[in-house]
């Protein structure tokens, strides 16, 4: 059975309530009418009731049509459709009434039976097709959660509402760690499948009227309004990283995947003049604090934070000057083989001379310069001193007789850049250089993000006789299947697996997989970090074949390698 459909009427003068009804009621369908015949009745009667359309008539007393579709839309009292009817034909009017937001004006004067049963059931339509549209453009489509746009005038309203009623309110941001790489190997099904299951876990983990969005990626945010005090802010953090965190089968597969988590508390004593801008970037250093801190944890925001927010910020700047500044410097770590410990490889490490701080560690500038893009021209810069070191050295007779090479770290957006292949080729030329001096090293995470093209361009690369090392590994998930299909010469054994190599049987499994992995493809293997005799004779005994580490050398400047090598 079809359910009649409920109509508000809203006109001070009855006559033409009436006639309104009457025209509805000889159509066939089945309407059920409620009367007001003020604006403060039928505002009542609208908290009470849903209806599925509202006739309003444009000369209320003390108020209009217009200002009566704004007092329903800012009160929240009803999302159905309005119709305005008027003795007026003012086509000013009318307009005015559509752009408020009513569905349509009818003439009262007009009105019959088909008119008035058509434009109800065309009003209907149309409001259902901007609720939809107004859904879609709120809301993120994989997850169904509120997305960025909807959440910040969620925040902004919050904000307001804090600060009339003296109240705090917290806004958490939510990035889940390591979730790229997840993503990358197993494949983009996966990965939307997770993101909808962590979004049904974050929702899970607040109250109903808490709002949870996503912000895009593997970003969420969530505002909890109405908060006793900080420690059950602590409880609803902590039960939401316990619940993320949790297994999730999939398929054959089980999965974890552990959400780091910034905390902004919003004061309106102390806040004056943040906007939600400002406190969504409060709640998202925080977050990235709590990256630094190791992750799968959570860290209120406090105002150093800010303060390391700037710093970074001033680092970004000084790194733009540093190149013509000549504050870069290339240093050199030996590789050896590891039967006769000879210097088979040297390893090009970035230094910054910064004229303040003093020496910077790559660790703390390289992932700035990937963040402004500049570590394309650095490593350019790196790659030509590199090679420019290895022929001075070869002219200067101090490299011995077998081809020793030199190593340079390639970061992933430059392997994206067109023309790296060609930055190659061309820096080789100009310094004389043959392809078989230089060695590449890439990062395990990078390679796997997107196997088919760095396959290509890591094979045009090999065409210049230029050899590629996988670096850090270990520490990533690449897969058997990925690295058959890359053209790769060398693997390195992150220092990670080095540093227990002895003291744990397990870690010394695992690294013996490695290596037996690594020689059924036909790579080298080179153990990093090697800081002592035990993990070198440990290493040997697995069937490494090259070390580099503390126990033989540190990195040192250009000159002090150079003494190293003639004296080696
Ligand atoms: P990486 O490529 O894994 O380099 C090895 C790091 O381990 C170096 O740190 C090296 O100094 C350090 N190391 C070597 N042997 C030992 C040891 O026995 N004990 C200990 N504790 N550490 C050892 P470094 O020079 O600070 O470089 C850090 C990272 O910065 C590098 O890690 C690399 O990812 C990046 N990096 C350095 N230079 C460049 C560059 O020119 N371009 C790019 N894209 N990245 C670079
Ligand atoms: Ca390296
Ligand atoms: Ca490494």
């Amino acid at each position: 059975m079809q359910t009649a459909t409920q109509i508000l009427i809203v006109d001070d003068d009855e006559i033409d309530r009436l006639s309104a009804m009457r025209a509805m009621r000889t159509s066939k369908q089945s309407i059920e009418f409620d009367e007001a015949s003020s604006e403060a009745a039928a505002v009542e009667l609208l908290k009470k009731n849903k209806y599925d359309c509202l006739l309003i008539d444009y000369h209320l007393v003390g108020t209009d049509g217009i200002d009566f579709i704004k007092t329903v839309q800012r009160r929240d009292l009803s999302i159905a459709p309005i119709i305005i009817l008027s003795g007026t034909d003012d086509e000013n009017i009318m307009l005015q009434c559509l752009k408020a937001g009513a569905q349509d004006y009818l003439l009262k004067s007009e009105l019959t039976s088909n008119i008035l049963m058509r434009s109800i059931r065309y009003a209907r339509e149309r409001k259902q097709v901007a609720e939809h549209l107004r859904f879609i453009a709120h809301h993120d489509p994989l997850t169904g959660l509120a997305n960025r746009t909807l959440f910040m005038s969620s925040v902004s309203q919050a904000m307001a509402r804090a600060r009339r009623k003296s109240r705090t309110f917290a806004l958490f941001f939510i990035d889940l760690d390591h979730f790229k790489e997840i993503n990358d190997t197993l494949g983009h099904d996966v990965g939307d499948t997770l993101l909808i299951k962590m979004a049904q876990r974050m929702t899970a983990s607040v109250r109903e009227s808490d709002i949870v969005s996503r912000f895009g990626g593997d970003e969420f945010a969530v505002l909890i309004d109405e908060i006793k005090d900080k420690g059950a802010i602590i409880e609803v953090a902590e039960a939401m990283q316990r619940r993320v965190a949790k297994d999730f089968q999939l398929e054959d597969k089980t999965l974890r995947i552990t959400p780091s988590i910034g905390i902004a508390l919003f004061d309106p004593a102390d806040d004056a003049e943040l906007d939600a801008e400002g406190l969504v970037q409060r709640a998202d250093m925080a977050m990235y604090h709590a990256k630094k801190e190791g992750r799968n944890g959570f860290s209120f925001y406090e105002r150093e934070m800010h303060l390391f927010a700037l710093e970074r910020t001033r680092m970004k700047q000084e790194l733009t000057r540093a190149l013509e500044r000549r504050e870069f410097e290339v240093y050199y770590q030996p590789q050896y083989d590891i039967e006769h410990e000879n210097i088979v490889g040297l390893e090009a490490l970035l230094r910054w001379n910064h004229p303040q701080r003093g020496l910077v560690s790559p660790a703390e500038f390289i992932p700035l310069a990937e963040e402004t893009g500049l570590i394309v021209s650095i490593g350019k810069w790196v790659l030509d001193q590199a090679c420019s070191q290895i022929v001075a050295w070869r002219k200067a007779k101090v490299l011995g007789s077998q081809k020793t090479s030199v190593s340079v770290n390639v970061s992933a957006l430059q392997l994206k850049q067109q023309d790296f292949c060609d930055t190659v080729k061309t820096i080789l030329e100009k310094h004389n250089c043959d392809g078989s001096e230089l060695v590449l090293e890439l990062t395990e995470s990078m390679l796997i993000e997107d196997v088919e093209r760095c396959a290509e361009s890591l094979e045009e690369i090999a065409a210049l006789g230029v050899r590629v090392a996988i670096d850090d590994f270990g520490t990533g998930y690449a897969s058997f299947r990925h690295m058959l299909q890359l053209p790769l010469s060398y693997l390195k054994i992150d220092k990670s697996f080095v540093d227990n190599v002895v003291d744990d049987q397990k870690n010394a499994d695992i690294v013996t997989a490695i290596i037996a992995m690594a020689k059924a493809l036909g790579l080298h293997v080179i153990a990093e970090g090697v800081e002592n005799r035990q993990q070198a004779i440990q290493l040997r005994e697995s069937g490494c074949t090259m070390l580099q580490g503390y126990l033989f050398s540190k990195p040192v400047p250009a000159d002090k390698m150079k003494t190293i090598l003639a004296n080696s």
